[in-house]
């Protein structure tokens, strides 16, 4: 891939944010939980937020390409913190795409700046891979909605200073074509309380229930057209596929790097175990298949940027990029040893944080009956 002389600085500006001032505190800033609202300011001075969105809400107006080269990068030095832009770049452009322009121009130049950061709700306790048969309610009143209901999973629940929610406003037979979309900022809203689960990773961002109790939200803050907001909105999620399978192809090259050094460096039989292709071989092997989702992502990404289709690329990159980025971190940690199973090493971080997203945004078995549907139709999906 040829980068242009922007999209080089970009990704040199991300990858020195992330090498020097994310990498030494990544274990750190997870012990503590507390995603640092000064961190994210710092990437919005950067530049690093919203790189793809439109300049006059102070994004860079970047391609989608490049959006992830910035993931990819942030995630190389923490994970989690690269999960902020990736969830501004999906939630600022449906704002864009969908909201009045009072709430656009509100709130997306915030979120750029790394002042805001919103929740996207879907899932609800009965499930989440049937997204579209939600129930939480939303009841049209004069000029405004009335909102009851739970939205549980909710990555950012308990800190998000406003939720995008996926609502019912026509009936239960009306499946996908009875939702709307809202958004609802926290602070200026009665009736909103959170909170936040004790997961296996991903501390700082935390996940938890939304719970949203005769919650009055203005009719001007409905997101797209009245019973369309499922099939309107969900719409950018191809997009954030792709820049999930970057964020897991940087962490997975953190471990790799880290472990070919190891490598180098710790000796067995009286020679650097370098030298043992029993060593070398499972490392050239993770280096291959994250070389070979990389190339995936960024296909998708230029295919995106080109106006193309590219909802079978991303549901690929969705589910390979966590599911090899897990097992080639796994191996690095083995290769440290008895030092790769101690917490002090970030291996054992890594592949807890990716995992997540074999489920979070939809599931390995869902990316896959979407590619399905796209080779064979709605035969291979059963109701
Ligand atoms: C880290 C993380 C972050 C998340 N963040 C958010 C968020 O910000 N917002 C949000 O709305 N949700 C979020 N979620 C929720 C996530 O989207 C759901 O967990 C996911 O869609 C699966 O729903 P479920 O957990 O209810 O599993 P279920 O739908 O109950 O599925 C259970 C199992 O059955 C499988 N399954 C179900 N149906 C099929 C099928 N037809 N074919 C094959 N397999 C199937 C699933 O793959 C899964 O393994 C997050 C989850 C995690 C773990």
């Amino acid at each position: 891939m040829v980068l242009t002389d922007d999209q080089r600085a970009l990704q040199e500006t991300a990858r020195r944010f992330a090498r020097e001032r994310l990498l030494p505190d990544y274990q750190k800033r997870e012990k503590l939980g507390v995603l640092d609202r000064s961190l994210l300011r710092q990437m919005g001075e950067l530049g690093l937020m919203g790189v793809d969105l439109p300049e006059e809400y102070g994004g860079l107006g970047q391609d989608g390409v490049t959006a992830g080269l910035i993931a990819e990068e942030l995630a190389y030095g923490d994970f989690n913190v690269s999960a902020v832009p990736v969830g501004i770049s999906l939630n600022a452009a449906i704002l864009i795409r969908h909201a009045q322009p009072e709430v656009i121009e509100e709130w997306v130049p915030r979120m750029i700046r790394g002042e805001a950061v919103v929740a996207i709700c879907l899932t609800e306790p009965r499930g989440g891979s049937d997204a579209s048969n939600l129930q939480l309610r939303a009841r049209r009143e004069g000029d405004h909605y009335v909102i009851n209901g739970e939205k549980t999973s909710i990555t950012f629940a308990d800190r998000a200073d406003a939720y995008l929610i996926f609502a019912r406003t026509g009936t239960p037979e009306q499946g996908a074509h009875g939702v709307s979309a809202f958004f609802i900022p926290y602070e200026a809203t009665k009736g909103i309380s959170r909170t936040k689960f004790d997961d296996v990773g991903s501390h700082i961002i935390g996940r938890g229930s939304v719970f949203f109790d005769d919650v009055e939200v203005p009719a001007s803050h409905m997101l797209g057209e009245a019973g369309k907001g499922f099939t309107q909105v969900m719409q950018g999620f191809d997009y954030s596929r792709a820049l999930i399978g970057l964020q897991c192809c940087g962490a997975a090259q953190a471990s790799l790097d880290e472990a070919w050094a190891y490598s180098k460096e710790r000796e067995a039989f009286g020679r650097p175990i370098g030298q043992f292709q029993g060593v070398t071989f499972p490392l050239s092997e993770g280096e291959s298949h994250i070389a070979a989702i990389r190339q995936l992502c960024y296909h998708a990404l230029a295919l995106r940027d080109a106006g193309h289709p590219h909802t079978s690329e991303a549901a690929m990159c969705k589910w390979m990029g966590p599911r090899y980025a897990f097992d080639v971190i796994h191996q690095c940690l083995l290769t440290f040893g008895h030092y790769g199973w101690s917490k002090d090493l970030p291996h054992q971080q890594r592949m807890r944080d990716v995992m997540g997203l074999e489920i979070g945004d939809g599931t390995a078995g869902v990316m896959k009956l979407i590619i399905a549907r796209q080779r064979i139709g709605r035969v291979a999906v059963q109701y």
